[in-house]
């Protein structure tokens, strides 16, 4: 059973006109599911998290500064790109309340995987700093509660976003309970994510970055994937995998600059599940970015074939520079490559 959440209340969080981080994203996603009579979908209301499970990932003064600028009643720009609108706050709750609803289902065994068409977004968002179009970090919030109130020893975050999930990598970089992994084109904004970036302390080797050059496309996203990530999460061996899921490094994607397909969203997706099947840990997707309304629907809809197992397509590794690089920088620790 895969649980979805998709709900028209997460476009009621305002960026303004002509922003791409807009809700249409939702309604456009919402239309793979309302009226679904598919019996491996269940339809799982959204859920709010209260501030004291927000507050697990960020400063409380931070919290109630967007709960105080929400209640201002105008649009109001947190950053150059982060809107917060009236709406904002109780929307955000929702976006990391039900991500933590769908990870405590899994846990508990109600479903086998996830999905949450929720914005806005979340893996720019900072302790203390909304960033990037994100107001909360969704999917740190989750892991940071699975951890603490679900009985879950470690959690990996795969984040295939096109860009960097800066505000994840810092809150876990030196926590070796979340291994945080991220495919991103490099150099981009915000400008984090080198391949030297691995994590310090205790946290050191649990992060890794597969930065990648502007153009990158299937291939070279099948050659991270299966050669990587895969023996990562087999030998990190999480009880929880979640995905910070942006599907903006789409060919068609007005903002990222990556050629992959919707068919190569699926392929990854199958990866992960194999590599989850093996560790026997469940798998909960969580929107990030996607900003050709079309092309994420697409995409979406080819991951969510593959969580109802249906065969993804077949897409041939191909073997490019960066990879000995991301290799080199963490063979000492995990046992990459073919
Ligand atoms: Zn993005």
């Amino acid at each position: 059973m895969i649980g979805i959440v998709s709900d028209i209340m997460f476009m009621n969080h305002d960026t303004g006109d002509y922003h791409p981080e807009c809700p249409l994203r939702i309604q456009y996603l919402h239309s793979l599911f309302a009226g679904n009579d598919d019996r491996q979908i269940l339809l799982v209301d959204p859920v709010a998290a209260s501030a004291e499970d927000v507050m697990l990932n960020h400063g409380r003064s931070y919290v109630e500064m967007i709960s105080q600028t929400s209640r201002s009643g105008s649009l109001v720009d947190l950053d150059p790109d982060t809107v917060c609108s009236s709406e904002s706050y109780d929307v955000a709750l929702c976006a990391a309340g039900s991500l933590m609803e769908l990870t405590k289902m899994a846990i508990d065994g109600r479903i086998d995987s996830g999905f949450a068409c929720v914005r806005p977004p979340g893996h720019h968002a900072r302790r203390d700093d909304a960033m990037g179009f994100c107001l909360f970090n969704n999917v740190a919030v989750a892991a940071h509660k699975a951890i603490r109130d679900f009985g879950v020893g470690k959690v990996a975050i795969i984040d295939f976003d096109v860009h960097h999930g800066n505000g994840t990598q810092e809150s876990f970089y030196s926590d070796n309970r979340v291994l945080y992994f991220s495919t991103h084109q490099y150099p981009f904004y915000p400008g984090t994510g080198a391949v030297s970036e691995t994590g310090s302390g205790e946290g050191t080797g649990y992060t890794v970055n597969c930065p990648m050059r502007g153009g990158r496309s299937d291939g070279h996203y099948m050659a991270v994937y299966l050669y990587i990530l895969k023996p990562l999460i087999e030998a990190f061996e999480p009880g929880l995998i979640l995905v910070s899921a942006g599907f903006d490094a789409h060919a068609k994607d007005p903002i990222g600059g990556m050629h992959v397909s919707s068919e190569c969203f699926g392929a990854i997706a199958a990866v992960i599940g194999d590599a989850a099947e093996e560790v026997g840990a469940p798998v909960i997707y969580s929107l990030e970015g996607g900003y050709d309304l079309h092309a994420l629907k697409d995409s979406v809809h080819h991951v969510v074939r593959v969580l109802k197992g249906d065969p993804a397509a077949v897409i041939e590794p191909t073997a490019f520079p960066e990879m000995e690089s991301f290799i080199k920088a963490h063979a000492h620790m995990w046992p990459l490559g073919v």
